[in-house]
Parts: structure tokens; C-alpha cells; sequence
């Protein structure tokens, strides 16, 4: 990992759906594409370690250059404020995160079961989306609910992509030629999900996604914010069942939901300009809310060395930052329109020499957060 090369990256998409299927990219750009069932997450990690392997497509001689294994983990509740080497406790208390991350937390923890049958001396590190953000103060992370709720069942903000988050933080830190622990950022990771952070000194003291992440900013599928009575509202008018109600807030909502189009904002510009107007309020409402956030974490901060845009949409839609960031030279913050578009979908500062808050696109790189945290826990832990 010392020149952070990559040999190799893949994906197994839809494990125990139709249509399940690996694709494997090696360095030199040949990529392979293996159709098939693929029904659990085991099998899912015996294709990989295979296909990794194997002498024509491989990137490894064979399974003994695996010196160790990240994993990405949704949720570390309140127990993990950073990445750890996984032993027998730390997978306990990702079990008992469970309850709170039911659809995440399940498959994370068959991902690490499996390479400890297949690979059983070799070490784990568990990276958790959510630790980064445990540096909130409990004025952020509390919601005004009954506060027993919270000793009872845990329920306060966590928010998520804190990888992501804290990663584009520490570039922004190179870019400011200042230590991390100095600066005041705004980060904004816009891709399928979407959320914002506040970021003072360095820690995160507020972020846009909250118990789960379905609060927080507009996003593809995801409502984001809206009043909750709402939920009530609609169980009652449309006898709603709870499931109902999930796939109605998380899957048919946000970007979607509005244009009656698609979540992917490309195709959503592609019908706004042909004069479609729920295309075109959908994309607005989006621009609306994130300028909201970005506004309120300004009120927050006070002082901010730069706003960071990442991830499918951050690093790729020029509209999207520059409306997001206009009329507010008040603020400090003047984006070039120049540069936002020759630089668009590359890392760089998009904002004018006058304007006092920086603005970046910054590229996340979540697997490169993943495998530095996990060279140094093994290492330490050697040492
Ligand atoms: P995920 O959150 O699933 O990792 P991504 O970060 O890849 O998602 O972001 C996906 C979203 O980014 C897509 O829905 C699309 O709207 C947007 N996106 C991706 N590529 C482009 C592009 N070239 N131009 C504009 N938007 C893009």
C-alpha cells in the first residue's frame, strides 16, 4: 500500500436477487464480467478471493499476498468513534448494533464471517460510516423527542458517510496548507444518498443524516426532511402498513418521487430541458434544500475555510454547485463559473481568488480511507 496503487476493484451486485453478477476491473484496465447466481455473502467473497486469483484475470499471485481486510460497517452506534481490529467483541457490538441498522449491519457482518473461514489468520479492520461523526455534541445529536427515548432505545442522531466526509476533510486540509485540527469546513457528499457536515476544528459537530439516513438533504430516492406528522397522516388516509411507508419514504421519494422521472439527476436535467416542469421543480427543490444546509452550517461554524463538493453529483454537476452556491458573496463565498465547469468531474478550487471560503470539488476515495485505516491498526497492532 506504500504508493496507495490500486491492483484491482470489482463489486458483486444483487446478492441473492436476479440478475446477480461480479465484475472485476484490474489495473491494466481488463475487466471481466461473471454472470451467475451468486445467493449469500459468503459465496459472494469465495468469487472474489477467486477471480482476484485467478492467472488470467487476477491482480494477486495467489491469497498469501493478502497481508490484511477492511470492511465498511453502516453503523457502530455509539460504541466505535473510530476504525478497529476486529476480534470476537468488536463483532458482538456490531451484533448489537443490529437493531438499529437492520439492513446493514446483517450482510457487514456476513462479509466478515466469510473471509474469517477463508482467510482465517488473516487480520480485519472494521471502518464505520458513522464513527466520524461521533465527535458531535449532544445539542446536535439529541432530537427533541422524550428524552427517555434516548437512554431506552438509543434513538439520536448518528448521521453517516463519515468515511467520505472525513476523507475529503483531510484533502481539503492538504489544499488549505493547514492542519486538519485548524480547519472549518462545510463537506458536501452528493451521490444516491446525500449528506452534509459541519465540520469545526477538524471533527464533525453536525451532519445532515440523522438516526438513519433518511433525514437530512433531498436525495434520489429519500425524502430527507419533512414534517413527521406527515407519516401519520398518510397511514390513516392510505391505510399505509409500515413497510409501505419505508419504500414510500426511502425508495419512491426525493428526485424521484418529485419528477415521476428517475434519481438519477442526469436524465432529470435531460427532461427539464425539454420543458418538463416537475423535472425541472424536482432539480430546484434539491438546489433549495442543500443551500439551506450549507446556509445553516455557516450560522453554525462562523468562520469557514472551504465547502467541498464530492461523490456522483458533487463531483459531476456543475449546476448543482454553482446554484447551490449562488448569491452569496455576502457570505464570503463567490464560485468562478469558469473554473466550475473546466474543472468539473476533476479535484481542484472552483471559487474566485476574492471569495474568503474556498470551494472545492474533492473526489471521495472511501476504499483508499478504508485501506490506510487498516495498514495502520494491523500495523500497530503488530508493533
Ligand atoms: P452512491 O451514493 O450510490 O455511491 P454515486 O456517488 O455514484 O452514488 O452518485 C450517484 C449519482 O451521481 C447518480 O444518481 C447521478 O445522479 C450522479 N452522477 C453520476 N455521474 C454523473 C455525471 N457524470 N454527471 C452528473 N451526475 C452524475
Amino acid at each position: 500500500l506504500e504508493t496507495n496503487e490500486i491492483l484491482g476493484s470489482g463489486i458483486v451486485e444483487k446478492i441473492g436477487m436476479k440478475g446477480s453478477c461480479l465484475k472485476h476491473m484490474r489495473a491494466d484496465g481488463q475487466k471481466i464480467l461473471l454472470e451467475g447466481e451468486v445467493l449469500e455473502h459468503q459465496t459472494a467473497i469465495e468469487y472474489i478471493l477467486g477471480v482476484l486469483t485467478s492467472k488470467r484475470h487476477g491482480a494477486l499471485k495467489s491469497l498469501e499476498e493478502i497481508d490484511a481486510v477492511g470492511h465498511r460497517v453502516v453503523h457502530g452506534g455509539e460504541k466505535f468513534n473510530k476504525s478497529v481490529l476486529i476480534t470476537d467483541e468488536v463483532i458482538r457490538k456490531i451484533e448489537e448494533c443490529i437493531d438499529i441498522a437492520p439492513l446493514h449491519n446483517p450482510p457487514n457482518l456476513s462479509g466478515i464471517h466469510a473471509i474469517e473461514e477463508l482467510l482465517p489468520s488473516v487480520p480485519q479492520v472494521a471502518v464505520f460510516d458513522t464513527a466520524f461523526h461521533q465527535t458531535m455534541p449532544k445539542v446536535s445529536y439529541i432530537y427533541p423527542l422524550p428524552y427517555n427515548l434516548y437512554n431506552k432505545y438509543k434513538i439520536r442522531r448518528y448521521g453517516f458517510h463519515g468515511t467520505s466526509h472525513r476523507y475529503v476533510a483531510e484533502q481539503a486540509a492538504v489544499k488549505l496548507g493547514k492542519p486538519l485540527s485548524r480547519c472549518n469546513l462545510i463537506t458536501c457528499h452528493l451521490g444516491n444518498g446525500c449528506s452534509v457536515t459541519a465540520i469545526q476544528n477538524g471533527i464533525s459537530i453536525d451532519t445532515s443524516m440523522g438516526f438513519t439516513p433518511l433525514e437530512g438533504l433531498m436525495m434520489g430516492t429519500r425524502s430527507g426532511d419533512i414534517d413527521p406528522y406527515i407519516v401519520l397522516y398518510l397511514m390513516e388516509k392510505e391505510d399505509l402498513a409500515i413497510d409501505e411507508v419505508n419504500s414510500l419514504l426511502n425508495k419512491q421519494s426525493g428526485l424521484l418521487g418529485v419528477s415521476g422521472i428517475s434519481n438519477d439527476i442526469r436524465l432529470i436535467w435531460d427532461e427539464a430541458n425539454k420543458g418538463n416542469d416537475q423535472a425541472k421543480l424536482a432539480s430546484e427543490i434539491f438546489i433549495y434544500r442543500l443551500k439551506k444546509y450549507i446556509g445553516s452550517y455557516l450560522a453554525v461554524l462562523g468562520r469557514v475555510d472551504a465547502i467541498v463538493f464530492t461523490a456522483g453529483i458533487g463531483e459531476n454537476d456543475e449546476i448543482i454547485r454553482e446554484k447551490s452556491l449562488a448569491d452569496m458573496e455576502n457570505f464570503g463565498i463567490i464560485v468562478d463559473k469558469n473554473k466550475n465547469t473546466e474543472l468539473n468531474r476533476q479535484e481542484g478550487e472552483i471559487s474566485t481568488p476574492e471569495s474568503k471560503v474556498k470551494v472545492y470539488i474533492i473526489p471521495t476515495n472511501e476504499e483508499l480511507a478504508i485501506a490506510r485505516d487498516t495498514k495502520t491498526i494491523v500495523e500497530n497492532h503488530r508493533t
